[in-house]
């Protein structure tokens, strides 16, 4: 059984102030969290005071750090940029790579992703490695093919020898940040597509066992559709995560 994993991604909102306040009044909201995993993801200057929290909390409780994005190398000369090992410091378990603001704004190819996810692995940090389509894409039915392409470059040549050491998150470009959201129907083929590719990779037990989440619009009135189907195992949730009550009521999806 692989325990649904619900993320926050606060991309650049809330510094450590607004973050404690946030997570204080979640962890009240939510009360005692069963069989799910809760992951938070704030800005990189949040991550000593968030991390301190968590450590307070025990191991025991469902709560996880996570960084938005890392540079692969151990340290160097590069300004401006965070290192595994600094995210390891703070507490962080687990980092997102390769999200489709990184690879768009920032124009990251899947070459440098593929670096990053080595990285992580080599620090002992859980890669959530993002693959997802652009609206012409799937318009041009493309859209399995680009994925795939994702996958095999993002992941070439990553150890993974256990399946909680890998996450991946389908987030169809067209979907992050505008309210549009793939149906269940259409989220649950991409996800079916995205397993198999994993089985290809290594096989299929260990593919059975990886999460792979959606994210794109995930909002408190589509969740429990979208984690109804069988190979979706989480969500990744931007704007809806920045409030306690919509996270609350999204970490509490219904099946
Ligand atoms: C995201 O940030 O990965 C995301 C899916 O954003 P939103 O939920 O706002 O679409």
């Amino acid at each position: 059984m692989r325990t649904p994993l619900m993320a926050a991604n606060w991309k650049m909102h809330k510094g450590p102030g607004e973050a404690v306040g946030f997570f204080n009044r979640f962890v009240e909201a939510i009360g005692d969290v069963e069989g799910r995993e809760v992951l938070v993801c704030p800005p990189f200057v949040d991550l000593y005071v968030m991390g301190r929290k968590l450590r307070d909390l025990g191991d025991d409780a469902p709560f996880r750090l996570g960084a938005q994005n890392m540079h692969p190398a151990e340290q160097g000369a590069y300004t401006g940029e965070i290192a595994p090992p600094m995210l390891r410091a703070v507490n962080c378990d687990y980092v997102i790579l390769g999200h489709s603001e990184r690879r768009h704004i920032f124009g990251e190819d899947d070459e440098f992703i593929n670096e990053k996810v080595k990285a992580a692995r080599a620090f002992d940090l859980i890669p959530v490695l993002c693959v997802g389509e652009t609206e012409d894409q799937r318009d041009a039915e493309r859209a399995e093919e680009v994925v795939s392409t994702q996958l095999r470059q993002g992941l070439s040549g990553v150890d993974v020898t256990a399946p909680d050491q890998l996450v991946i998150a389908y987030e169809p470009v067209w979907a992050i940040g505008t309210g549009r959201t793939a149906t269940p129907a259409d989220a649950q083929a991409m996800h079916a597509h995205v397993r198999s590719i994993l089985a290809d990779l290594w096989d299929e037990e260990l593919a059975d066992g990886i999460r792979i989440q959606y994210g794109g619009s995930v909002k408190p009135h589509n969740v429990d559709e979208l984690m109804a189907q069988p190979d979706i195992d989480g969500a990744l949730v931007g704007g809806a995560s920045l409030e306690v009550d919509s996270f609350t009521r999204i970490v509490n999806f219904k099946r």
